[in-house]
């Protein structure tokens, strides 16, 4: 194939810009990714990551409901 079919082997290795600090896969240029407080994660990680986990990392966690004593 000419151009390179991007899956060919003879294609050049895309070159990352980062590197996910989750799945340590690199983020290519055009990627999309967090910055998040504790690196860079890219966007199928952080797809894969709960509301919750997604608070954690930015220091914030959920409460648990008391009931209130009237
Ligand atoms: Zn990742």
């Amino acid at each position: 194939m000419n151009p390179c079919h991007p899956r060919c082997p003879n294609a050049p290795e895309p070159v990352p810009v980062h590197e996910c600090v989750k799945c340590g896969y690199g983020i290519l240029a055009g990627d999309k990714f967090w910055d998040s407080p504790e690196g860079k994660i890219c966007e199928e990680c952080v797809d894969d990551m709960s509301a919750e986990e997604i608070l954690k990392l930015c220091g914030e966690s959920l409460t648990e409901a008391e009931k209130e004593e009237r």
